[in-house]
Formats: C-alpha cells, sequence, structure tokens
C-alpha cells in the first residue's frame, strides 16, 4: 500500500510552495503591521508589534524578517541598504522555495556553533546565507 495517494501529494506540494508567503500574511495581519508594496511585488510590512514583533525582535533577536515574498519589520521604515539586503533574501527564497527556511536554520546552526568556538565572530556576518544575501545584494545594487 503506498502512503501518498498522488492528489494529496499535489495539495502538500502546493502547499509547500506557498507556505512562507502564507506564514508572512498571516504573521503580518497577527501582528497588525502596515503593508506595502515595494519594487519586484515584494510586499513589505512595517511597524508590526504583538505577538508577530516578540517573534521578529523577541525570539529570533531582530528587527526584520524575508519570508517567501514579504519582507516583515517591528520598523516604521526601512534604509535603502537594509531593503536591498532584504530583498536578497527574498530573492534566496525564490531559488531555494520550500526549503529556503530549513536552509537558513541550518545555516544559522552552523553559524551559532562557529561563534561558539570564535567568540570574536558575529553571528549574523558566519551565517553563509547572509554572507550570499550581501554578495546578492551587492549585485542588486549595481542595477
Ligand atoms: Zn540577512
Amino acid at each position: 500500500m503506498r502512503f501518498f495517494k498522488w492528489p494529496l501529494l499535489v495539495l502538500v506540494v502546493v502547499f509547500l510552495l506557498f507556505f512562507n508567503d502564507l506564514l508572512a500574511s498571516t504573521l503580518g495581519r497577527w501582528g497588525g503591521c502596515q503593508v506595502s508594496m515595494v519594487r519586484d511585488g515584494i510586499y513589505l510590512y512595517t511597524s508590526c508589534t504583538g505577538n508577530t514583533s516578540y517573534l521578529i525582535y523577541g525570539i529570533l533577536g531582530v528587527n526584520t524578517v524575508a519570508l517567501g515574498n514579504n519582507i516583515l519589520t517591528i520598523s516604521s521604515s526601512l534604509s535603502e541598504p537594509v531593503l536591498l539586503h532584504m530583498r536578497a533574501h527574498v530573492i534566496q527564497a525564490h531559488y531555494l522555495g520550500p526549503a529556503y527556511l530549513p536552509v537558513f536554520g541550518c545555516a544559522q546552526l552552523a553559524a551559532w556553533a562557529e561563534v561558539k568556538m570564535y567568540p570574536a565572530n558575529r553571528l549574523h556576518d558566519d551565517n553563509i546565507m547572509e554572507y550570499w544575501a550581501d554578495n546578492l545584494a551587492g549585485s542588486l545594487s549595481q542595477k
């Protein structure tokens, strides 16, 4: 007996493809964020409050996160360099699809282990996904 019937498999794949966008829009509504569209069809959720703010700042320890085609921040606006960096994360999410969050999590875990071994290093800078995003942002700024 096969575990997956094909309609269920299609449903699972479709869900996984839209999971990051679904999660971001849910967090955006949940946190009462202001929604606007930045270039390339990317949604920017600013001034996020409540549990969304707690997740972004309290748990993840950052001001801004990128999820699928969305950027969520507790700030009321983003500077151009930060926006460029976050757009690079959105491009990464396009490349990696549903694997974006697991890959980012593994990279963050590796960076965390490296910082434990070399305390002078910074967690954000040691994450290979951040290094990649900075390179992508550099090529975006030249356009
Ligand atoms: Zn980043």
